[in-house]
């Protein structure tokens, strides 16, 4: 698990999830065996952990990648370990069975790639052109996207059928705006105005608030992150499209 420019927080959504949970997932179904936010190693020993797990498992391991590349001045703008992550990335990425990046960052760049983008950071799938990386665009990605993909590979050793941008269908298929819960609203126009409003405390549909569900892919109105129900526009916020 790759760590590069990013806040971390798609790390911190894994986290949270329950089924199975964190603690099930890396002590019995699979092997963590590098990720720099939740090793209790550090320096040399992780740096170890890392070659070792490459050699032990070459060609079958998942490489997670979180967070953006940055390739300007030889990519100089992150370095791990006295190492670019462009570097570890093609290095650790050349020896991997499947390749995931989780979140916007990984997938196109996010926050880090905006204009002027003084580091020239970008996604994995820009950098690693020719090989198939799974995006899991989001921010924070939705853990349980990211889990049905890594569990499939684990279990079956196959990928599940993704887009032309590398988003697993399951999950991307369809815009948020075809299964939100506020939709019958906007099929009976019914639309808040302001927030605040009455229409606002109804929780009419936010289209008109900037709501960007229907042009964004993604399964957030019927996959929740964790188990609690919140959701941006379940809570009464317009979709900021973040995948
Ligand atoms: Fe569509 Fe957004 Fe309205 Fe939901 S709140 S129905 S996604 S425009």
């Amino acid at each position: 698990w790759l760590h590069f420019q990013e806040c971390t927080g798609c790390t911190e959504s894994l986290l949270r999830t329950s089924h199975p949970k964190v603690a099930e997932l890396i002590l019995d179904l699979v092997s963590l065996d590098y990720c720099e936010t939740l090793f209790a190693a550090a320096g040399y020993q992780a740096e170890e952990a890392l070659h070792a797990a490459m050699e032990q498992n070459a060609g079958k391991y998942i490489c997670v990648i979180e967070g953006s590349i940055p390739v300007k001045e030889n990519g100089i703008y992150c370095k791990i370990g006295g190492r670019t992550a462009l570097d570890i990335v093609n290095d650790v990425a050349s020896k991997a069975g499947a390749l995931i990046a989780i979140g916007a960052c990984a997938s196109w760049g996010g926050v880090a790639s905006a204009d002027p983008n003084p580091t020239g950071a970008t996604g994995a799938p820009e950098v690693l052109k020719g090989k198939t990386v799974v995006t899991i665009p989001g921010c924070p990605a939705n853990p349980y996207n990211f889990l049905g993909v890594a569990l499939q590979y684990a279990t079956f050793g196959t990928l599940p059928a993704l887009d032309d941008l590398g988003r697993p269908k399951f999950a991307y298929g369809r815009v948020i705006h075809e299964d939100c819960p506020r939709r019958p609203h906007f099929d009976a126009g019914r639309f808040v105005q302001q927030f605040g409003d009455e229409a606002h405390r109804l929780g009419y549909c936010l289209y008109k608030m900037g709501c960007k569900g229907p042009a964004t892919h993604a399964n957030c109105s019927i996959q929740r992150f964790g188990e609690v129900e919140a959701w941006p526009i379940g809570i009464g916020h317009p979709c900021v499209g973040c995948t």
